[in-house]
């Protein structure tokens, strides 16, 4: 038995033999309960990263370090509860025309207005990108599947062709006597 620990992500409460750890440049140790909790918790945040840095640079326009506006975070998360970052990525990048077509007409006075604006139109297109972006991952694992068919059929062809050859080779240490 360890010591109790939290989990860094979830807070759920274990032991520290049986949880995931990494340690700090300080020696510190961190705790999560599984070592996939913690990728795919550093997959989110890299694909977060990845879509606010595409609205601040693509959509915005805005200079290197500019945040992006709090309203339109704010929105992101609650999407995010249940659409992927990939998928509100796709979202933007296909709105990028129109989006900045409507800056330019609106001239907004503030930032407020234009942001919430933009969330508007990305509300509006969310579930057509999902839906597709959705088949598409369902082709991809089909095709997948379909690779390890392939993979296990090409392997079981291998085997029975090994099968023959070591048969064959049995064959040539017997004496013609012998058989
Ligand atoms: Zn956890």
């Amino acid at each position: 038995m360890g010591r109790k620990v939290v989990c860094k992500i979830c807070k759920e409460k274990g032991d520290s033999d049986l949880f995931f750890f990494t340690t700090d440049e300080k020696g510190r140790r961190k705790y999560y309960c599984s070592e996939s909790e913690y990728n795919d918790f550093l997959n989110q945040k890299e694909k977060r990263y990845k879509l606010l840095d595409y609205i601040a640079v693509e959509i915005l326009k805005y200079e290197e370090g500019q945040i992006v506006p709090p309203v339109m975070t704010k929105k992101i998360q609650a999407l995010n509860e249940f659409y992927d970052y990939e998928v509100l990525k796709e979202c933007f990048k296909q709105n990028k025309e129109s989006i900045h077509y409507w800056i330019k007409v609106k001239n907004f006075q503030s930032e407020y207005g234009m942001a919430s604006y933009i969330m508007k139109i990305i509300e509006g297109s969310v579930n057509d990108v999902y839906n597709s972006w959705k088949h598409k991952k369902r082709v991809i694992e089909r095709q997948e599947t379909d690779k390890v068919n392939v993979d296990i059929m090409n392997q079981l062809e291998n085997n029975t062709v090994k099968k023959n050859e070591n048969d064959e080779g049995i064959l040539a240490f017997l004496d013609e006597e012998d058989i």
